[in-house]
């Protein structure tokens, strides 16, 4: 799940709508004012100001400190992991599905029989880990994990109960990890070049990577963005939308669509390459008919029919990637937690294609954390073995880092 808030924007706006309404009336009848009224506003515009100022420079003084101390919060020892690069390096692929449910959920949860997709993927030569659990049931988490590829609670002492609670100082440390991840560093040392798209929330993006496909529907500049998302303008924005829900679902389908036109493209570009798509699909807003055609979709059907087209598209990528490359690629994709709407969200659809050597470390009931063990191990005469499979659940309302082990719905994973 993706969210994201407005900060204090819900206090500014009526300062500034007063503030403005008061300037006009006082303009307008100020042969009529004493000096105090006149010192008065000039004092509360002087405020409003500084107020925006200070937001702003205090947003521009984090993302700089961030930068500093990235390095740092990202504190690996890559150097002694024994990571040496291969003869020829394959081009490697991890396609995150957001809220891709495993095939016995989607049978028993929304009646929709996935066997003809799994079984498509294993013609093409994939591994299906058909038994699989994410290990965080929370988008930030999962992806920080998966590509660090170890466990929140090993990747910082600052991840315990009791700290994470309605603050985004503290998540923005998960951020961090996701978009400065082990995995990336890893391979762009390596010579890889490294590719993300824009998934449309600021804190799953990985901007730094050396290609990275920005949507920009709008006619502004970043910094200009900026402006515009740390004042009062936002809610306007907003209340604009709100009015007119089809243009927020007509941006996020045409959000959808570049990013899935641009992975097509990326294909092409000189290996090697680590791309990384973190795709809001199947995830909602519903925008997707099952043919690809934007429609408003909810509910069940609407999950059904991004599910079938995401599959197509999947299948479509997938030949092309194999057609295109010249070393055999290694290709993930997998949910970073299943859908919300399901019993269970921690199983998820989870495919790898390895070449033979790889695939021999892969079983059914193996988790994302495990992943790039599987593939450093492998291919880069890495040595970090793996970690025991285990997914936790977190009370995301009141303590992001209060961790219960999670067991498994269906523990023979037979589709029912
Ligand atoms: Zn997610």
């Amino acid at each position: 799940m993706l969210s994201s808030s407005l900060g204090t924007h819900r206090i500014l706006a009526p300062v500034c709508v007063l503030a403005l309404i008061l300037g006009i009336y006082l303009f307008l009848r100020r042969s009529y004012l004493d000096e105090l009224l006149t010192r008065t506003f000039n004092l509360i515009t002087l405020t409003t100001l500084l107020i925006s100022l200070i937001q702003i420079s205090t947003y521009a003084y984090k993302v700089y400190l961030v930068e500093r101390d990235r390095a740092a919060q990202v504190a690996f020892d890559s150097e002694s992991s024994g990571i040496k690069a291969a003869q020829e390096l394959p081009d490697i692929y991890y396609i995150v599905l957001d809220e891709y449910s495993r095939d016995d959920i989607l049978k028993s949860d929304f009646d929709f029989d996935n066997r003809y997709y799994l079984d498509r993927l294993r013609g093409m030569g994939f591994y299906i880990a058909n038994c699989s659990l994410s290990n965080y049931g929370t988008t930030a988490f999962s992806l920080a994990s998966s590509l660090n590829f170890d466990y929140l609670q090993s990747l910082g002492s600052q991840f315990v109960s009791g700290r994470g609670i309605n603050d985004n100082n503290e998540i923005s440390e998960v951020w961090q990890l996701l978009q400065h991840s082990k995995v990336r560093q890893d391979l762009e040392r390596m010579g890889y070049q490294s590719v993300a798209f824009d998934t449309g929330v600021f804190w799953s993006n990985v901007s730094e990577s050396d290609v990275f496909y920005k949507y920009n529907n709008y006619p502004y500049s970043s910094f200009e963005d900026l402006i515009l998302n740390s004042t009062a303008v936002q809610i306007l924005l907003d209340e604009v939308e709100d009015l007119n829900p089809e243009f927020r679902y007509l941006e996020w389908y045409n959000k959808q669509t570049y990013n899935l036109d641009k992975l097509l493209e990326a294909t092409s570009l000189n290996s090697p390459k680590f791309v990384y798509a973190h795709l809001l699909i199947p995830h909602g807003p519903f925008v997707f008919g099952s043919n690809g055609e934007m429609h408003y979709g909810s509910g069940e059907q609407g999950y059904r029919d991004q599910v079938t087209f995401i599959n197509t598209y999947i299948l479509a990528l997938v030949q092309q990637i194999i057609t295109t490359s010249s070393t055999s690629p290694i290709i993930i994709i997998q949910g970073d937690h299943g859908t919300r709407a399901a019993s269970f969200t921690l199983p998820i659809m989870n495919a790898y294609l390895l070449s033979d050597r790889g695939r021999d470390l892969l079983y059914p009931s193996i988790t994302p954390v495990n992943s790039f063990r599987v593939i450093f191990d492998t291919y880069f005469d890495g040595h970090y073995g793996l970690l025991e499979d285990i997914s936790y659940d977190s009370d995301w309302e009141n303590d992001w880092y209060n961790f219960n082990v999670a067991s498994e719905s269906n523990p023979d994973c037979v589709l029912k």
